[in-house]
């Protein structure tokens, strides 16, 4: 039988997905793992222990995508209906495998226990359907042609699940060999400095054309504080020919994007600036208020900083930047700790102490309490000292809570950095 699986839907059963402790993470997974057979998951759902509300939810699902895999309730408890909501959804009876009977009892054998006569219920298999083997756990999967369309039903343990999906998956699995040729391919740029209505304006023109081509790319804008990354994937069979629409696309994109766009790789700030001061031959320090050791901590999450960063100081009350940082207490008492002349005495402070080519301060009041009309909450002055150059001082208001307003300006700092690296850069004969 062959038809194509393009899409697919994904259900997640369990009363305990609806709380407020468990994440439903089997979608991610299936997720990924249909991704890698061209299959690209269009929907899901998280459904209670409901029969009637899992058959119409279900009902619905394999009317529009291919495969709808449902995960959990397979178990062999009242509360474990997929299999009766599933055989109601689609009307077809079930019937014991003694086959799965006698393995579900050697099961307990094995650990020296008879087994329940509830478990037979794990061993009820619809009419025409492939029972699928488990081996980290009791309940089967089942694998159902319905006309064009597939079910398949796992059980909700990450750990029993992830093992028969990749089974099935296999080049000679049941979803594998129908695949066909296609693969998802995709592309990545980040970008920062622009907000996410920003980046939609420079983008969306060349998006928009790609979208109705034979083999449209579809793309996708993630806004996080600091970061707005743009997602494109195409469907194709031809990897070669995919590879190159989607460099001349991302090609397009960057250049419509510019000095914005910071990665087109998946390498974050951090990382990209690492190497930007790496192969310049350049040393970091940073002197942290607010961020209390966070451009650090980001700064040196890169495996192999330790190439050009020297290390940092976080002086978080006034008198350790006076005491550590050489802070005029003075030019505090008049100016303020969160302000120009402070944040540029920091800079100063690091440099002298450390002599590391790239300096940057951070000064700022991240909240949620401590502004004032003057300096409301989100206020961040950053101060970048390069060997070189003039002396850079910015005053910033972030937005949001003390995380973001923290992560903000460590991203714009060290922004800041790329920014006065590629100036230099490009400045150069
Ligand atoms: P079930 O197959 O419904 O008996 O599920 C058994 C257990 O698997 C649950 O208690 C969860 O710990 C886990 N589980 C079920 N569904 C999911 C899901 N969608 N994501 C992650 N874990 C799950
Ligand atoms: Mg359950």
């Amino acid at each position: 039988m062959t038809f194509e699986l393009r899409s697919a839907e994904v259900i997640a059963v369990g009363s305990e997905l609806l709380g407020s402790t468990r994440l439903d993470t089997n979608s991610l997974f299936i997720s990924r793992t249909l991704a890698s057979l061209g299959i690209l998951l269009k929907a899901k759902a998280v459904v209670g222990d409901d029969r009637a509300l899992l058959r119409d939810l279900f009902a619905l699902a394999i009317t529009r995508s291919d495969l709808v895999v449902v995960t959990g309730g397979l178990g062999p408890t009242d509360d474990d209906l997929t299999r009766e909501a599933v055989t109601d959804a689609l009307g077809i009876p079930m019937s014991e495998d003694e086959a799965i009977t006698a393995g579900i009892r050697n099961r307990f054998a094995r650990r020296g226990m008879v087994m329940p006569a509830l478990n037979r219920k794990q061993a009820m298999v619809p009419e025409g359907a492939t029972a699928l083997n488990n081996p980290n756990g009791s309940a089967p999967g089942l694998f159902i042609i319905a006309g064009e369309k597939i079910a398949l039903l796992l059980p909700g343990p990450p750990r029993e699940l992830q093992p028969m999906l990749n089974a099935l998956c296999q080049p000679d699995g049941l979803l594998g060999a129908r695949a066909g040729l296609a693969r998802l391919h995709s592309v990545s740029i980040f970008t920062t400095g622009l907000s996410e209505s920003h980046v939609e304006e420079l983008t969306q023109p060349l998006y928009a054309r790609w979208r109705d081509a034979p083999e449209p790319i579809e793309t996708t804008v993630l806004a996080t504080p600091g970061q707005v990354e743009l997602h494109l994937t195409l469907r194709s069979g031809d990897a070669v020919g995919a590879k190159a629409t989607l460099d001349d696309a991302r090609g397009e994109l960057v250049k419509a994007l510019g000095l914005f766009a910071f990665s087109t790789d998946g390498r974050q700030l951090p990382h990209v600036v690492g190497e930007l001061l790496q192969a310049r031959g350049l040393t970091l320090a940073a002197a942290e208020s607010c961020t209390g050791g966070l451009l650090m901590a980001r700064m040196t999450d890169v495996a192999g900083s330790s190439g050009y960063v020297r290390g940092g100081v976080v002086a978080y009350s006034n008198e350790l930047k006076v005491q550590l940082l050489g802070v005029d207490q003075a030019a505090i008492e008049t100016h303020g700790a969160v302000s120009e002349p402070t944040a540029a005495a920091m800079a100063d402070g690091v440099h002298d102490r450390t002599q590391a080519d790239v300096c940057v301060a951070i000064t700022g009041i991240a909240g949620p309490s401590g502004g004032t009309d003057a300096k409301p909450v989100g206020t961040v002055v950053i101060a970048t000292r390069v060997t070189g150059h003039p002396l850079s001082v910015r005053t910033h208001v972030f937005p949001g809570g003390r995380d973001m307003v923290r992560f903000q300006a460590t991203q714009t700092a060290i922004e800041g950095v790329r920014r006065i690296l590629l100036a230099a850069s490009a400045a150069r004969p």
